[in-house]
């Protein structure tokens, strides 16, 4: 039998809240211009900015503290507002390579992780949900180790 699993990007209200304030001056949101194709992904819309757009640079933390994985790092969403990915049982297709799986349990440690890269990620996402244990499962950048969004059973 196959688990099913839904995408989950960023929130609109985490990405309203950081073009809030980017616009205010905050110094952890930093407004950058995309200069290449494939090196901005927005984790709002879960596509790449493309050269000439502009996105804010901002901490999240994946993982909320307090816990032994805790963890904050950089992501980017597109400085003016995008709409929310929607396919939400389709793996976005531009964020297919590069891409580490880290399946956490509900406590938020982490419990196993893969890796795809450019093959079809369904499979892989599939095995990890298969785990009792495994509550969600987060994309991240295999390169840069960024959180992409997360992947939870639907
Ligand atoms: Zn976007």
């Amino acid at each position: 039998m196959k688990t099913r699993f839904r995408i989950v990007p960023l929130g609109t209200n985490v990405a309203d809240a950081a073009r809030e304030s980017a616009a205010a001056g905050a110094p952890d949101h930093t407004i950058i211009v995309a200069d290449s194709p494939r090196g901005y992904p927005c984790r709002h819309c879960l596509r790449f900015a493309q050269p000439g757009e502009r996105v804010i640079l901002f901490p999240y933390a994946a993982v909320p503290s307090d816990h032994p994985y805790s963890e904050s790092g950089p992501i980017f969403v597109h400085a003016e507002p995008c709409q929310r990915y929607a396919a939400t049982n389709e793996f976005p297709v531009e964020l297919r390579s590069g891409r580490a799986l880290r399946a956490y349990n509900s406590n938020f440690d982490m419990v196993d992780a893969e890796v795809v890269n450019g093959d079809e990620p369904k499979a892989v996402i599939e095995k990890l949900l298969q785990n009792p244990e495994v509550a969600f499962v987060d994309a991240r950048s295999v390169t840069r180790a960024c959180y992409t969004f997360r992947i939870e059973r639907s």
